[in-house]
């Protein structure tokens, strides 16, 4: 008999973790932060402890409490019981929740439909041993945020295990300390997909549907006595839309339960990237000075989208080096894209020199490995900086987000220049900067008069109301559970529902 726990994702849009347990497997849909969640104990000025991290997470309530399912080393690092103040005080570093290598009630699986933090941003916790089932692009996306960052809340692909360690050098030699001793692999299943594949009993269908990151699936489960579709997150325009009827199509053949997303359940405007590109065309054509337009680096449609207005426009699009080195990951080469370049942003010293990127080695060309005989500085060599653009801002098109801003100080005055949000999830980390601070940059620096706000342009991630209800009215489920949704009271009331609370464990038997 298969049972569904809703752990996130219930009246609140992200931190979706479900678990589905059927014949003795149990196995993880998604494991994404929940940006309220976190947001009620931790903000920019006060952040997680790193070293005890997964137990300040659980404590706090921020991740589930499931057995079997998180890094042993997180909570009991190598060696550590050596200490007098482990032995005395253990609950300084445990927890109640077993970890994965000493539970008898291990997680078998996580099915990841996609690589947005809201589903994906605990995998770093997850024991290394449990396989990740994703799509081969997903990986690639997951595999370039670890790339990109430093610390434990990155390790979606590589992982190292903590351990202690003894001070070798500085002021007190012989101290122990708790650091990295060893790296463990994660291990993934990936696949292209439309794909089907077993694990175990449980049968996986796994179709790509459209969403504003590349890799992204749609789950059909059958474990022998019951059919489960999990959406993830989807929309019904973007260039792969029939990627999406594709997978209702097969949805709506045979499912009794239908668990989707229902970001935009109250909105009835259905969008499309045509639109943003005729859009964004238009506030182009009427600019004479530097166009800025804001999206995340995940989004590749988005720079495709980005890359056509330019040629459009006659000008030339200007990437973030995160965009640049996702694309090239995924295997394109900016440099052999005409129109396309990447920009230079000033760090470290902010002489633009190597040594300024030698964190953060990406911004300075493709290769992380500095100790090849001739580190990549194809960035550094051929992208654009500030003063290139401030010689002659309307011959671009520069991407620059948010987060970005100070670069605006070396951009030099910017009075007729626009500002374009073409953000298309609203519930991510870029958001996380509010209206007065960009007000505050824009009227200094004479953007987008007189208001001073961004020009927003319709581009989401998610399908509408009207759309979701379509798909629910045509699948007929048996059982609906929404989640991902601020209302699900909005959807239909014409099939049976459950809303779930969070934790409980929900028998299917008993509901279908
Ligand atoms: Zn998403």
């Amino acid at each position: 008999m298969a049972a569904l726990t809703f752990y996130g994702g219930v009246s609140e849009i992200g931190g979706n973790t479900i678990l589905l347990e059927t014949d003795g497997l149990r196995v993880l849909l998604d494991f994404g932060v929940s940006f309220a969640k976190q947001g009620r104990y931790y903000e920019r000025l006060l952040q997680v402890r790193n070293r005890t991290l997964l137990r300040d997470f659980i404590t706090l309530g921020i991740v589930p409490p499931i057995d079997g399912l998180y890094r042993n080393d997180l909570e009991s690092p190598q060696g550590i019981d050596s200490l007098p103040v482990y032995r005395e005080h253990p609950d300084l570093w445990q927890t109640s929740v077993t970890p994965w290598e000493e539970s008898e009630e291990r997680i078998d699986a996580l099915l990841l439909t996609h690589g947005h933090m809201d589903h994906a941003q605990h995998i770093p916790l997850m024991d290394p041993h449990i396989p990740v089932y994703c799509s081969g692009d997903t990986r690639i996306l997951l595999e370039t945020m670890d790339d990109m960052h430093q610390g434990v809340s990155s390790e979606f692909v590589h992982t190292v295990a903590w351990g202690l360690k003894t001070n070798r050098t500085g002021k007190f030699p012989g101290s122990p300390k708790v650091g990295g001793i060893q790296q463990v692999d994660r291990v993934f299943q990936t696949f292209r997909p439309p794909s089907d594949f077993k694990i175990d009993g449980l049968e996986v269908k796994a179709f790509p549907v459209d969403h504003s990151v590349p890799g992204a699936v749609g789950y059909i489960l059958n474990t022998g006595e019951e059919t489960i579709a999990y959406t993830g997150d989807f929309r019904f325009h973007g260039d792969h839309s029939h990627w999406t009827m594709g997978f209702f199509e097969a949805v709506a053949e045979d499912v009794d339960v239908l668990i989707t997303e229902g970001t935009r359940i109250d909105s009835e405007e259905k969008d499309g990237e045509q639109v943003v590109r005729d859009k964004a065309t238009e506030l182009i054509q009427g600019t004479n000075g530097l166009v800025m337009v804001s999206y995340s680096w995940k989004d590749l449609m988005r720079t495709k989208s980005m890359l056509e207005v330019s040629r459009r426009t006659g000008r030339e699009l200007v990437i973030s080096p995160r965009t640049a080195y996702f694309l090239y990951k995924m295997g394109s080469h900016v440099e052999a894209i005409v129109g396309l370049k990447v920009y230079v942003p000033r760090m470290g010293s902010m002489i633009y020199t190597p040594s300024d990127y030698v964190h953060e080695k990406y911004l300075a060309g493709y290769s992380l490995d500095w100790n090849e005989d001739k580190p990549d500085m194809t960035h550094l060599n051929d992208g654009i900086r500030a003063y290139d653009i401030s010689r002659n801002p309307g011959r671009y098109l520069l991407h620059l987000d948010f987060h970005s801003f100070n670069e605006l100080l070396d951009l030099g005055r910017l009075e007729g220049s626009t500002y374009i949000n073409a953000q298309s999830e609203p519930y991510n980390e870029e958001m996380a900067v509010s209206d007065t601070l960009i007000e505050n940059w824009f009227s200094t620096w004479g953007i987008n008069p007189p208001q001073h706000r961004p020009i927003d342009l319709p581009s989401s991630a998610h399908a509408c109301g009207q759309e979701i209800n379509e798909v629910i009215a045509t699948v007929s489920p048996k059982l609906l559970i929404p989640v991902h949704t601020m209302k699900p009271t909005m959807f239909p009331k014409t099939v049976k529902t459950l809303h779930p609370e969070p934790g409980v464990r929900y028998d299917l038997t008993e509901l279908l």
